[in-house]
């Protein structure tokens, strides 16, 4: 599952032939920083400039005759290297990796991002979100801190990883029978990933995907396979779901209660908690009455019920969400008929590599070239990185709100529009449906290949604004008096996202209740500790997730070395408990608040599960990655208040 990177690469043995073949599937911009690496010759990259702004495309604009010339150069190196017997080749300096740096993100990359960006890319084949050593504890007191992990997740996985690393004991307790978290849950037909692969994956555990975007099985065979690797499976507690977590002050640690596999309740006991429990899993059923009436069958879209066969059948599906945007592609294919209830239109980003493979040259390069997977990795993140950011930002003198933010959201805009007019241009009705009257950006964009639209024009296929008053025994019936019948009805009506951590209880210092303290507002500093839930981390929590730039995975990385980094704290002060500050904590929130407010998602025009109740955005964060990774690098003891181990015996 690993490509090698650098000088593991597998010697060249190919004839030229295959070299030749596999260079037509080059990505040029990874491709010139990869020979440029390879040779030492900077010359290869310094008459070309790329453009890798958000509407440029994968090649960076570079024109197909240059592209010929690149790929003859590459030839001519790399039988070269495969003749010279593919020596290893020499460390890259600090200026040239600055140089190749600058060259594939197309401009000027402000010295304060190159440490993050050189970590990012490992490119010295350092671990990139490397947590620090624990090395100065010592080892008994390693072997007394337990650690409880919940959740075996993409996030629960990786900070098991990390903490095995640092030679701390954990358990993981998992609700599921097998681990994967959403790429277990959600079998829904159509379920894939939609951040590119190369991204969506841990940066020490690169892998050769079979598509850009791959599906969800394979997706779940990734974090089956890292959990093998790493041996985590027999630290993993499987059916056991935590439903209550106490903080026990006199004896810092939390107690924690699990519901087993045979319905019984168990105690576990450990130093400090890991929350791993992600933000998307837990279903929303939409706030219409009657849903207990309807006579067929009827599921959420992350319990797809698969023994209801959809072939031939009259579907009806609430939501245009990400999961309908996947399945209802799907099933139009074999459904009688589908109709689709819209209550907002999502804004569709054109990606033409959305349902394809990669191809086999591809898979050569990334195989046998060495550090063009670092380099191409480096530059599926560029573009979606902070490229996107400037298009989001609300300027607050911009003439045309509601429809968009800024001048840049505007062109956003009027791209995103002509690429449904290219598809659906003919359909005028169709058109005014598909065109949202929010600006772009201000909810999760999504990313096709045509598919949706495509599959709008299907004559089974229908699609309803008219809002639903009420579900029927047979269907639903609309506000407009107009009935819908239907044999199945799908909700794609997504999560309950804004409620964290529930259904867990977590009582903390005083017995103090999370979800009271919380009152429907998830805060925490960030996103990882609450003040007053002592030695308690979240993964995914409040105020970490994205909605333009970046991965899940990112964050998780981010926040799993910082986590490591308050173990380290704790341990090596002999301490027993560390408690954020709640100035600190309330100081961060209000400037995560001012920072929502001035993006896209945080316009009032907006309604989105980003935001509560009360219309706050818990969910996202508004600033750069660079700006996560700085201030998660390493937790400042300054944040926190620790409790002596004496002090709470
Ligand atoms: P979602 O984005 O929250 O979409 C829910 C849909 O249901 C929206 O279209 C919503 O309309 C609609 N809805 C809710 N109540 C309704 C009602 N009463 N009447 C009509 N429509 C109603 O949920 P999701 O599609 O499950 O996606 C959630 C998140 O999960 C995504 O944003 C993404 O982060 C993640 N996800 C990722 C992937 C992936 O990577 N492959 C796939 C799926 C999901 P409104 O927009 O008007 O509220």
């Amino acid at each position: 599952m690993h490509p090698p990177q650098g000088s593991a690469c597998p010697p060249i043995t190919a004839d030229d032939a295959t070299i030749e073949q596999s260079l037509r599937d080059a990505n040029i911009p990874a491709l010139l920083n990869a020979l440029a690496h390879l040779t030492g010759d900077l010359e290869l990259i310094r008459g070309v400039k790329l453009d890798t702004s958000f509407l440029a495309d994968a090649q960076g604009g570079v024109p197909e005759a240059e592209q010929g010339r690149i790929r003859k150069l590459a030839l001519d190196a790399l039988r070269r290297y495969r003749d010279a017997g593919s020596p290893t080749p020499k460390p890259l300096s600090s200026d040239t990796t600055h140089e190749l740096l600058k060259f594939i993100a197309g401009g000027e990359v402000p010295a304060n991002y190159v440490e993050f960006l050189e970590s990012e890319l490992a490119i010295n084949e350092e671990d990139a979100f490397a947590p620090p050593s624990l090395s100065n504890v010592p080892t008994s007191a390693k072997e007394k801190f337990r650690v409880a992990v919940i959740g075996a997740g993409m996030s629960g996985l990786l900070a098991a990883i990390r903490l095995q690393e640092a030679g701390l004991p954990f358990v993981i307790l998992e609700k599921n029978a097998d681990v994967g978290g959403t790429w277990f849950e959600n079998t829904y037909p159509g379920c894939r990933v939609d951040s590119a692969n190369h991204t969506y994956s841990y940066s020490f555990e690169p892998n050769d995907w079979p598509q850009h975007f791959s599906q969800r099985k394979v997706l779940h065979g990734y974090f089956a396979a890292c959990a093998r690797k790493y041996g985590l499976r027999n630290h993993i507690r499987f059916r056991a779901e935590v439903t209550l977590s106490e903080w026990d002050d006199k004896r810092a640690l939390w107690r924690i209660h699990v519901k087993t596999a045979d319905g019984k309740t168990e105690t576990v006991e450990a130093n400090a908690i890991v929350s791993a429990v992600g933000q998307l899993n837990r279903p929303q059923f939409p706030d219409i009455p009657g849903q207990d009436r309807f006579k067929g069958p009827s599921f959420h879209s992350a319990r797809w019920q698969h023994e209801h066969p959809i072939a031939g059948k009259k579907i009806i599906v609430i939501g245009t969400g990400a999961s309908a945007f996947q399945f209802v592609p799907e099933i139009a294919k074999v459904a009688g008929d589908v109709t689709v209830f819209q209550r907002t239109p999502p804004w569709i980003v054109p990606n033409p590599d959305y349902h394809a493979d990669i191809p086999a040259g591809k898979h050569w390069l990334l195989k046998y070239v060495p550090y063009y997977a670092s380099w191409f990795r480096f530059s599926v993140f560029w573009k979606s990185a902070e490229g996107l950011l400037s298009f989001v930002k609300v300027d607050p003198k911009w003439h045309n709100q509601p429809y968009s933010v800024s001048e840049q959201n505007e062109v956003l805009r009027t791209m995103l529009i002509e690429n449904i007019k290219a598809i659906i241009g003919d359909k005028p009705e169709l058109i005014d449906k598909s065109i949202p009257s929010y600006p772009p950006g201000g909810k999760r964009m999504l990313i096709d290949n045509g598919n949706w639209l495509q599959t709008l024009r299907r004559d089974n296929v229908h699609l309803v604004n008219d809002p639903i008053k009420e579900i029927t025994e047979t269907g639903v019936l609309c506000a407009s008096g107009k009935r819908y019948d239907a044999d199945i009805l799908i909700y794609g009506t997504g999560f309950t996202a804004s409620r964290f951590l529930t259904p867990q209880k977590f009582l903390g210092r005083g017995a103090k209740d999370l979800h009271q303290t919380w009152n429907g507002d998830a805060r925490a500093y960030m996103g990882i500790t609450i003040p007053g839930f002592p030695n308690l981390f979240c993964l995914y929590g409040p105020n970490t997730n994205i909605v333009v730039n970046g991965s899940i995975i990112f964050f998780s990385e981010c926040e799993v070395r910082y986590i490591i980094g308050c173990l380290k704290l704790l341990l090596e002060k002999n301490q027993a408990a560390m408690d954020c500050r709640k100035d600190v904590h309330d100081a961060y929130n209000r400037k995560i608040d001012e920072g929502n407010l001035q993006m896209a998602w945080g316009s009032p025009h907006v309604r989105s599960w980003y935001k509560n109740a009360a219309g706050r955005v818990t969910q996202n964060w508004p600033f750069t990655l660079l700006e996560f990774w700085d201030q998660t690098k390493a937790p400042s003891a300054a944040d926190y208040t620790f409790t002596r181990k004496e002090a709470t015996a």
